[in-house]
């Protein structure tokens, strides 16, 4: 099907259906599930009208693409997110202009976003990116880092800590997918258990997404079930 600003509110309504019924499936309410429309390579054109259909959020993972697009989006009261993997000469930008940075994957990171975060501004939601067991290098820390990590990133003051976020190869298998991000839940648990307070467990994408909400995903990142294949 060819997909265009004019066939976008059907495409979003179909997916809103797919996310309340995995919510309702699961005993969970749909409003406790935000569906982030990942636009990378899509043009500003089309995110507006993904934005006039009702989306709020939006997420990006290259920042001089998603500049572009904030600079002709600017009339409308988005909350962006940042998806990609954040490089160091890149987190002034990124502190400037995000609401959100799901994939904290070092210290350093965290302290320099946290330090060029405006003190008029307010502090950037961020996710520690985890690497599971089921990963095959695709970045985060490893799970006995998340303490330790996660005491460090709540203590700077232009960031406020709020989950966990995992970037799994896509597994074919519901059962297989309901396993790792079972296991990201698990941790979320497991550092709340150690006084933490997160709410935010960032997972799933376009081909398992109903997998991630079954296991209490509160952030899907949904990209081509949205716009189409990436050209
Ligand atoms: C591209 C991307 C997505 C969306 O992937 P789709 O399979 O197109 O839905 C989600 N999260 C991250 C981090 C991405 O880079």
């Amino acid at each position: 099907m060819l997909i265009g600003p004019q066939n976008l509110p059907f495409r979003l309504h179909a997916i809103r259906e797919r996310i309340a019924h995995a919510a309702l499936a699961a005993g969970r309410d749909p409003a406790g599930i935000t569906m982030i429309a990942v636009g990378k390579t899509q043009p500003a054109d089309m995110l507006r009208a993904a934005a006039m259909a009702g989306v709020t959020d939006f997420g990006e993972n290259y920042l001089q693409e998603a500049e572009e697009k904030m600079n002709q989006l600017t009339d409308l009261p988005l909350r962006w997110h940042f998806i990609g993997r954040v490089q160091a000469n890149k987190t002034r930008s990124i502190a400037a202009r995000f609401d959100w940075v799901h994939g904290i994957d070092r210290a350093e990171i965290a302290q320099r976003l946290s330090a060029q975060r405006s003190p008029h501004l307010p502090p950037i939601n961020v996710c520690i990116q985890v690497a599971l067991s089921e990963e095959a290098n695709k970045g985060g820390l490893a799970p006995g880092e998340l303490p330790g990590a996660a005491a460090r990133i709540a203590a700077l003051p232009g960031l406020r800590l709020r989950g966990l976020m995992c970037l799994p190869p896509m597994l074919a298998d519901r059962a297989a997918q309901l396993a790792v991000f079972g296991e990201l839940a698990h941790l979320l648990r497991d550092i709340n258990a150690r006084g933490f307070d997160l709410d935010v467990l960032s997972m799933g994408m376009s081909g398992d997404f109903e997998a991630a909400i079954a296991a209490g995903a509160t952030h899907v990142r949904i990209g081509t079930a949205l716009f189409g294949e990436r050209g």
